[in-house]
């Protein structure tokens, strides 16, 4: 069992903190974009500020009434009018809960958020931590600067072995950990620079390799695992195959790593079958099922979503009763101009996996235990 410090009064939000205005999209477009964090539309300026929804209703009202103990509305069941959206839960659906995988701005991509306004979203439903990713600069001095202006919510950040921080480079993993706070914990393996993922994409012939033809972990990425073992970070084994992943994660535990998370394991960029996900668990990594592959598919509404399958929420129930809640950790991969916000996402992402037979205590578990013990533990 892991204690964490309580958080935030909670402040039920049902509206985005701010409306974006799109921009045309980029022309460079891949001939078969993959979607994640990485993959959207350049930087927009924010227009409006939307209002917070109204704090409560008028003393004596109806509404006001506060339910027995026991009620549905405590135990987060839908009690709204037919045809309109329920009032805000008295408890966060996600109090407590860990966001493993947000993006927000400054980035170089369009984010819908700031770091302040992301950890802000998360504090009001009572979240107990995020962690911050970008794919192309630190994000271990963000967490800190964040924490200071942020209060009730923990942050978290670390590093992405992508070109930008020269590849598969242990000082760029040395100098991320000694960042004042020690809120960087997490150093991802290459994501949109991945061998892996620009073969796909066909943005490049060849990208940053971590696994050579003969299926060999190569030295530098055994350099990377021997810092991030004496360290004890998280090793996220980013845009690698799920052939490639299983590889590195054998050569993170024969470098002492014990916090190893399989990035995003559906989406299909990594594409980890059921079988692949069983042999991860059994050398002791963790899979993240992440909100964002409940968006994308032919019908999502933004057009770079539309490239890749969409994950459907029965299969990742399915996923978790087969392989078992304890191997899985939670995120959303949100934050995208657009799109949800994270603690929306994570919240329409908990609530679908209930709505699929996964227990409360299995959201517990993947949603709080597993990763507060990763981070924290
Ligand atoms: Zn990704």
């Amino acid at each position: 069992m892991i204690l964490f410090a309580s958080a935030a009064t909670y402040v039920p939000w049902t509206s985005a903190a701010c409306a974006i205005i799109l921009s045309p999209m980029d022309k460079t477009i891949s001939p078969r974009p993959l979607f994640c964090g990485c993959c959207q539309v350049r930087s927009v300026p924010r227009v409006v500020l939307a209002a917070r929804r109204p704090r409560g209703h008028a003393p004596g009202s109806r509404a006001h009434a506060r339910p027995a103990a026991g009620t549905p509305r405590e135990t987060g069941a839908t009690t709204g009018v037919r045809g309109y959206s329920p009032p805000p839960p008295p408890v966060s659906p996600i109090r407590g809960l860990i966001d493993f995988h947000t993006h927000a701005a400054p980035d170089v991509f369009g984010r819908a958020v700031d770091d302040d306004e992301l950890a802000s979203l998360a504090a009001a439903r009572q979240m107990e931590a995020v962690v911050f990713k970008s794919h192309v600069t630190l994000t271990a001095d963000r967490a800190w600067l964040a924490r200071k202006h942020v209060a009730g919510i923990k942050i978290f950040g670390g590093v992405v072995l992508n070109h930008a921080m020269g590849g598969l480079n242990p000082h760029a993993v040395e100098w991320m950990w000694r960042m004042q706070g020690g809120h960087g914990r997490v150093v991802w393996f290459p994501t949109f620079d991945a061998d892996n993922h620009v073969r796909r994409a066909g943005t490049a012939p060849a990208g940053i390799r971590v696994v050579d033809e003969r299926g060999e972990v190569l030295p530098a990425a055994r350099a990377v695992l021997e810092v991030c073992a004496r360290e004890r970070l998280v090793v996220h084994t980013g845009h690698a195959s799920g052939e490639e992943a299983l590889v590195l994660i054998g050569a993170a535990r024969e470098a002492g790593c014990d916090r190893i998370v399989v990035t995003h394991a559906q989406f299909d960029v990594v594409g980890m079958t059921e079988a692949q996900m069983r042999k991860a668990a059994a050398l002791g990594a963790r899979m993240e099922l992440c909100a964002l592959g409940m968006l994308t598919g032919p019908e999502a509404p933004l057009e770079w979503m539309r490239h890749s399958a969409r994950v459907p929420v029965k299969a990742t129930a399915a996923c978790i009763r087969a392989v078992g809640a304890q191997h899985f950790v939670l995120g959303t991969d949100l934050g995208q101009t657009g799109n949800p916000t994270p603690a929306d996402g994570l919240q329409m992402l908990v609530a679908a996996l209930q709505a699929e037979g996964v227990t409360r205590e299995q959201i517990q578990t993947m949603g709080r235990e597993v990763p507060g013990a990763l981070l924290m533990g």
